[in-house]
């Protein structure tokens, strides 16, 4: 395996691999890889003859008072699972060398950047398509494999994909999640015992929608209330959106129909988590 921290090598690396006629597969990241990370670079194994797993904690997509400077950070520890899983290449770039001096140009997907997450993390989108985008000219993959657990920046990398003939295959990825339901995230190692047990009622709530659906209903407000209700009830928790809408347009919905996607970003003490999850209305789907 080869970590590959320049700009320019990592290009005539992707160049001479097309040359030769390989196909690159490709795994964004931002590091401190668990589960859900290793799992997308396992289906990445499987679209083309060489991985790539970037790592870089992309400075563009945090607020000024989120966590950057927090986030966790290992690249040790990452690279020795980046190797067990069979990656390639590693590219890790320095924030230096992806945004210059002097850089001025964005990517802005305008109507899946807003709502959800886009309310709470002004320009949040504008930082991930514009770094997926830079990351595509350098990497140069034939496919691309993202997490269905950030569903909004699934659904911009998309449309960005999409709009700007991108000739890269996207390919999303169900969220893994640990034993009890807890969707994985690198964030979840800042909680405290009794903040995890409290985020347990994210998952639990998205459940119970889907029981609420099973059942019968079929009115979003009833169900993001429901949501609402069984996650209030636990400590540390603030809720920032319950949100029904639909997968792919994440616009929102007068009923539930088959195949809606309920998503939701939750605060447990200061840490901020999402999950989402697609509700059927048909038995044995879910
Ligand atoms: P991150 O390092 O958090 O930026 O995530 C890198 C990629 O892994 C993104 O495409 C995420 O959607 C994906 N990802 C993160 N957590 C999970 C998970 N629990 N299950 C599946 N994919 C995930």
């Amino acid at each position: 395996m080869e970590i590959i921290n320049d700009i320019n090598q990592m290009q005539k690396r992707a160049e001479a691999l097309r040359n030769s006629g390989k196909t690159i597969a490709f795994v964004p990241t931002m590091g401190y890889l668990h589960d859900g990370h290793l799992a997308l670079m396992r289906a990445g194994r499987e679209l083309g003859d060489v991985l790539v797993v970037s790592i870089f904690v992309n400075p563009a997509q945090f607020g000024p008072k989120e966590d950057f400077g927090s986030y966790p950070r290992d690249l040790e520890r990452d690279s020795a699972l980046c190797r067990q899983v069979g990656v390639d290449i590693i590219f890790h770039p320095a924030a230096e060398a992806i945004y210059p001096r002097g850089f001025q140009t964005h990517i802005e997907v305008e109507n899946l950047s807003r709502g959800l997450c886009g309310d709470f993390r002004p320009g949040h989108f504008r930082g991930v398509a514009t770094v997926v985008a830079k990351l595509f000219n350098i990497i140069k993959p034939h496919a691309a494999v993202f997490g269905e657990k950030d569903c909004q920046q699934l659904a911009v990398i998309r449309r960005m994909t999409a709009d700007l003939n991108l000739d890269v295959q996207i390919v999303g990825y169900p969220t893994v999640r640990e034993t009890d339901g807890l969707a994985m995230s690198s964030r979840n190692t800042f909680l405290s015992a009794a903040e995890r047990q409290s985020a347990l009622s994210l998952s639990r709530s998205l459940e119970q929608a889907q029981q609420m659906v099973r059942e019968g209903e079929r009115a979003p407000g009833r169900i993001e209330q429901a949501v609402r209700e069984t996650i209030s009830r636990e400590p540390a928790t603030e809720i920032e959106y319950v949100r029904v809408c639909h997968p792919e347009s994440l616009s929102e919905l007068k009923w539930v129909e088959d195949s809606t996607l309920l998503a939701l970003a939750v605060r447990v003490g200061k840490t901020r988590l999402i999950d989402n999850r697609i509700i059927t209305t048909k038995p044995g789907r879910e």
